[in-house]
């Protein structure tokens, strides 16, 4: 097992809203880090923050890494960044993903990565951008347990809960299942925010009140308020929401499970898109509710 104080050199591709912070947690760490942007700007701009190198193609600044991080956008994102990386790296690499993508992209890369004699993680997190820049996400983990125990410590820069849930894929199952937990509850908020205003009660007053007993939960104790002030801005957006929930429900026709509020929430978030919600919030499913 590596010490989680060894300074290691590590890469990391795609310095998004997530990426860019958790990229710099690594470098503070004492790594040291060669990023890779597909906007060079976003390179520029972290390298001149944070004193790491940054480099032209995913390959060139994986070359030489003991582990490669990167956070992009989908399954095909994924497929392209990681292919280009794989070329560049080393044998006995480590290459971890913290896009959300699918279990069957996951297991892909697992096998593309062994061919060449590389371990691939699967490692979605979940905890939004407030998470990223104050290193407090949860990591869920899927793949090889002696690749995991060489990440981990690293990981540990911005991740508060770093867990290894199986085999390849099981981290992504993960992720899922946690989108299909927030689906539901974000709609059942909006319903009952918006009751509580046609109702004519004081809503803000109604949260205080029952958000202290079994109705609580992290979307009532940090978007119920901002939902009633018509406020969005909050973070994860509706177009990477819809972009999971696909995933979630293509899964549940592999695996036979059935996820019919899930489905009925994605035709939801499909109407705040109609209403240029796209860039919103998750919690923005109030505005299709109306006052
Ligand atoms: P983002 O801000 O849009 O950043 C995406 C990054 O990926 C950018 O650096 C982008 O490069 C790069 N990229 C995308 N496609 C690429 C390609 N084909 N080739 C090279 N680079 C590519 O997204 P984000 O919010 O950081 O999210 C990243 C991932 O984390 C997504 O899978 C998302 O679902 C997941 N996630 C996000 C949150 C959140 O709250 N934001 C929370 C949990 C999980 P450019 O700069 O050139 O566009």
């Amino acid at each position: 097992m590596t010490d989680s104080a060894a300074p290691r050199t590590v890469a990391f591709l795609g310095l998004g809203v997530m990426g860019f912070p958790m990229a710099g947690h690594l470098a503070k760490a004492g790594h040291a880090v060669t990023v890779y942007n597909r906007t060079t700007a976003k390179a520029e701009a972290w390298a001149a923050r944070h004193g790491g190198k940054h480099a032209g193609t995913p390959a060139e600044a994986a070359q030489g890494a003991d582990v490669v991080f990167m956070c992009v956008g989908n399954d095909d994102d994924v497929r392209q960044v990681a292919g280009d990386a794989l070329r560049g790296m080393k044998p006995g690499a480590i290459l971890a993903d913290h896009t959300t993508a699918s279990a069957e992209v996951a297991r892909e890369m697992a096998a593309k990565a062994a061919e060449r004699g590389i371990a691939f993680l699967d490692a979605p997190v979940s905890g939004g951008q407030a998470g990223a820049e104050n290193g407090v996400l949860t990591v869920m983990v899927g793949g090889d347990p002696a690749a995991f125990a060489t990440a981990e410590p690293l990981m540990r820069a911005y991740g508060r809960s770093v867990v290894l849930m199986g085999d390849s894929g099981a981290g992504q199952l993960t992720k899922m299942v946690n989108q299909i937990c927030i689906a539901g509850l974000v709609q059942a908020l909006a319903e009952g925010m918006s009751f509580a205003q046609k109702a004519g009660l004081d809503a803000h007053k109604v949260v205080d009140v029952i958000s202290k007993g079994a109705a609580q939960s992290w979307q009532m104790e940090n978007r119920a308020k901002t939902m009633l002030d018509d406020k969005f801005d909050f973070g994860f957006a509706v177009d990477w929401m819809r972009k999971d929930l696909s995933i979630c429900l293509n899964e549940a026709r592999r695996n036979g499970a059935t996820l019919p509020v899930t489905a009925l929430v994605d035709q939801f978030y499909a109407d705040v898109q109609k209403l240029g919600g796209g860039r919103w919030d998750t919690s923005s499913l109030m505005k299709r509710l109306g006052r």
